[in-house]
């Protein structure tokens, strides 16, 4: 193996992709290194790319969607061998003794680490990652497939099981994108009656096929009255990242529902709280997930057959790829292949 790789490397914040060879990292202990295999191009990379997150440190390799392979394990690494076949994503490690960890609530981990943003991340041919932020990757399941995963996908998904909709329930997911998309796989396969909301008529034939029972075209029909008409959504997964987008589905929800956000947008959402009163509801965010919930997601999706629809690129296109994540122009999701 060579003592050397390449890296898509941000030299500040704003900056450009700058193709370089680096040396490989020797994991530290409590860490294993992966042979990146894959890699998602995230929205949340932008806050890599433009330095708009606490934490950073120039120069930097983005990427947080990381599929691959172990090649070397650290001292005191004891879940992992060399060959495991392991992804990463954006939770990227926890003390165990804060609070927060003592109470089993990783996420909030007070020291918590972010793969790709308060460490380097997988746009490149080799990762160092804390062995507690690694997850399992079935072996039917494409490295490629499984990168965005462990983002998008663990994000719906655990978005999903951690709500109250139960089998049978209306649950409807706005926006069929990055997101949605999976959102609408894994709202089907929980076996409720899932509903898709989009802008994008144009996109019904997809919706569809991924599973949604019905279809509501929000550019033309008012989303909150037809949830109502359809008896009041349980849960809407609100994907889009629109504060209008969200505001306009609150008054569809049901008894005890809720709008699980899950796509963050640049401005407060406007809320009339008569809707949620009446219903007893919310509207609430929901965070990713832990490494074991990654890996629920990933052998949930291997055992459901939900998959990511992506474009891939080699690592030498890391500055087109991340253009057409950016400009909102993929279907559905970006990968690198290092
Ligand atoms: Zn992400
Ligand atoms: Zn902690």
């Amino acid at each position: 193996m060579s003592d050397t790789m390449r890296a898509a490397v941000l030299p500040e914040a704003g900056g450009d992709f700058e193709l370089v060879d680096r040396d490989v990292p020797d994991p530290d202990s409590g860490e294993v290194r992966v042979a990146v295999e894959a890699c998602g191009i995230c929205h949340s990379d932008a806050f890599a790319k433009e330095g708009t997150y606490p934490g950073l440190s120039y120069p930097h390799v983005p990427g947080h969607e990381i599929a691959g392979r172990v090649d070397a394990i650290g001292e005191a690494v004891t879940a992992w061998v060399e060959g495991d076949r392991v992804g990463a994503g954006w939770h990227g490690g926890h003390c165990f003794s804060c609070e927060s960890c003592r109470r089993g609530n990783f996420l909030q981990c007070e020291s918590r680490e972010i793969t790709g943003i308060t460490f380097d991340g997988g746009y490149a041919e080799y990762v160092t990652v804390p062995s507690e932020a690694v997850a399992a990757v079935p072996d039917d399941l494409d490295a490629a497939d499984a990168a965005p995963l462990l983002c998008a996908g663990v994000t719906t998904f655990n978005a999903l099981r951690n709500s109250d909709a139960r089998p049978g329930d209306l649950v409807a997911v706005q926006g069929v994108g990055g997101l949605g998309h999976l959102g609408l796989q894994y709202a089907h396969a929980a076996g409720y009656e899932t509903v898709a909301i989009s802008r994008s008529p144009d996109k019904e034939s997809r919706a569809r096929s991924l599973g949604a029972d019905h279809f509501v075209n929000a550019a033309e029909t008012d989303p909150a009255e037809r949830l109502q008409a359809l008896g009041g959504a349980r849960v809407v997964l609100a994907t889009a990242p629109s504060s209008d987008a969200i505001s306009s589905v609150v008054d569809g929800i049901g008894t005890d529902g809720s709008v699980v956000v899950v796509g963050v947008p640049g401005a407060p959402v406007e809320v009339d709280v008569n809707t949620l009163v009446g219903a007893c509801g919310g509207v609430e965010g929901w965070a990713s997930g832990h490494a074991r919930d990654s890996q629920d997601t990933l052998e949930f999706s291997a055992l459901r057959d939900v998959r990511p629809e992506i474009e891939t690129y080699p690592l030498d296109e890391v500055a087109a790829a991340y253009e057409r994540m950016i400009e909102n122009k993929a279907r559905f999701r970006v990968v690198l292949e290092p």
